[in-house]
C-alpha cells in the first residue's frame, strides 16, 4: 500500500539499481546486499538500519503494482517544481501523467490511496497544474466558404493568459516566492487519529509557491477576460452544425497546467442554386423537354464559375450528371439533377408543333399499366 513515507524515500538508490532495472536485477541487488548487512554477520553500528530500508525497498519494488504506484508518485514529486514553476521548470501536466488511462486507474485513486482521499472532480483546485476549460462559441460561413474552407477572424470575449504578467500571476520584474505554510513541497500533514495524512497545502494549492506581489492586471489570477480576435482556419468541407476544435486555444491553465480547446459550431446559411451532398455539392437543372431528347450543351453554374455541360441525347428526367472535380475540393463533384420542365402554356406556333411531333413519335409504352388493368 502506498504511503506518505514514499514520497521522501529513494527506493532505488537503497538497492544501488537503476530507475529501468529489470525485475532479476533488482533480486540480484538485494539477496547481495541483504547477505552483506544481515545483523547476524555484519556488525556495523548501522547495518540493521540499512538492511531494514533494503528490505522495504525489496517490497516495494518487487512488486509490480507498488513498483508502478511508487513511480508515479517520485514523477509526482520530480514534476512538482514545473507545476508552478513559471518558466525555468518543465510544464507537467498531472492529468497526462494520471490521465484516467494510467495504469492504476487515474490521479485521483492515486490520491485516494496516498492522503485517504476519495477519487474525482471536487479536488481539482487542489491539484496545483490544471488544464484550462474548453471555450465555446459559433460562427456562421457563406456557403462557398464552407465548401472551399476559408481564414475566419472571431471575436468573443473570453479569459485568456495576462499579457502583462504571461499568465504568471506576479507583477513584472517580481517572481513568485516559496510557500512559508509547506515550506515549498507542497504539501502539509493533517492529523486523524492516529494516523497522519499529507495532503495538498492549501495556502499554495500545492504548487510550494505563493504570489506576493500580484500582477496588477489580473490581480494574480494569471488569467483576464477581454475582448479577444481569434483567428480560425475553417478546413474545406465543413458542414453545417459540425464543431471544430482548436486545441490549447480555449481558457489558460491553471498554475502552468495547458490551456483548453476552444471549440466553434460552425453554422452554414443556405445557397440559392446549390445545396450540400456530403463532399458533393448538388445542383437542380431545369431543361426543355427538346434538349432531353435531342441532347443539348447547357452553361451550369459552378462555385468556381460557369462550366458549359453536355447533356445526352435521350436523358430522362431525374437524371444525376457529375461534373468531376467541382465539390469540396479534392473530394468531391457537382452533381447536376436533370429537371426535364413541362410548358405550363404553349403558344399557338408551339402547340402545332407539338401536334405534328405527337403524330410523328411512338406513343408512351403503358403496355405494363394495360396488363394490370386488364384491358
Ligand atoms: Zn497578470
Ligand atoms: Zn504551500
Amino acid at each position: 500500500m502506498a504511503s506518505q513515507e514514499w514520497l521522501e524515500k529513494d527506493f532505488y538508490a537503497e538497492l544501488g539499481v537503476p530507475q529501468d532495472a529489470s525485475k532479476k536485477d533488482i533480486e540480484r541487488a538485494y539477496r547481495k546486499l541483504a547477505r552483506e548487512l544481515h545483523p547476524d554477520h555484519n556488525p556495523a553500528p548501522d547495518a540493521e538500519e540499512r538492511f531494514k530500508g533494503v528490505s522495504e525497498a525489496y517490497s516495494v519494488l518487487h512488486d509490480d503494482k507498488q513498483r508502478a504506484e511508487y513511480d508515479q508518485i517520485q514523477l509526482m514529486k520530480s514534476g512538482r517544481g514545473g507545476f508552478g514553476g513559471f518558466g525555468g521548470g518543465s510544464n507537467i501536466n498531472l492529468d497526462d501523467l494520471f490521465g484516467s488511462g494510467g495504469p492504476t486507474g487515474g490521479f485521483g485513486d492515486l490520491f485516494g490511496d496516498l492522503f485517504g482521499r476519495g477519487s474525482g472532480g471536487a479536488h481539482r483546485r487542489r491539484r496545483g497544474a490544471a488544464r484550462g476549460n474548453d471555450l465555446r462559441t459559433d460562427i456562421t460561413l457563406g456557403f462557398a466558404d464552407a465548401v472551399k474552407g476559408t481564414t475566419t477572424e472571431l471575436r468573443m470575449r473570453a479569459p485568456g493568459e495576462c499579457q502583462t504578467c504571461h499568465g504568471t500571476g506576479a507583477e513584472p520584474g517580481t517572481s513568485p516566492s516559496r510557500c512559508l505554510r509547506c515550506n515549498g513541497s507542497g504539501l502539509v500533514t493533517e492529523n486523524q487519529g492516529a494516523f497522519s495524512f499529507a495532503q495538498p497545502c492549501p495556502d499554495c494549492e500545492g504548487t510550494g509557491t505563493v504570489v506576493t506581489d500580484p500582477c496588477p492586471d489580473c490581480g494574480g489570477t494569471g488569467a483576464v477576460t477581454a475582448e479577444r480576435v481569434i483567428t480560425v482556419r475553417v478546413p474545406a468541407g465543413v458542414a453545417d452544425g459540425q464543431t471544430i476544435r482548436l486545441a490549447g486555444r480555449g481558457a489558460p491553465g491553471e498554475h502552468g497546467g495547458p490551456a483548453g480547446d476552444l471549440l466553434v459550431r460552425v453554422g452554414v446559411r443556405a445557397h440559392p442554386l446549390f445545396a450540400r451532398d456530403g463532399d458533393n455539392v448538388t445542383l437542380r437543372l431545369p431543361v426543355s423537354f427538346p434538349e432531353a431528347a435531342v441532347g443539348a450543351r447547357i452553361k451550369v453554374p459552378t462555385l468556381d464559375g460557369p462550366v458549359t455541360m453536355k447533356v445526352p441525347a435521350g436523358t430522362p428526367t431525374g437524371r444525376v450528371l457529375r461534373l468531376k472535380g467541382r465539390g469540396v475540393p479534392g473530394k468531391g463533384d457537382l452533381l447536376v439533377t436533370v429537371d426535364v420542365e413541362v410548358p405550363a402554356e404553349l403558344s399557338p406556333e408551339a402547340l402545332e408543333a407539338l401536334e405534328k411531333y405527337a403524330a410523328a413519335a411512338p406513343p408512351a409504352d403503358r403496355s405494363k399499366l394495360e396488363q394490370l388493368t386488364g384491358q
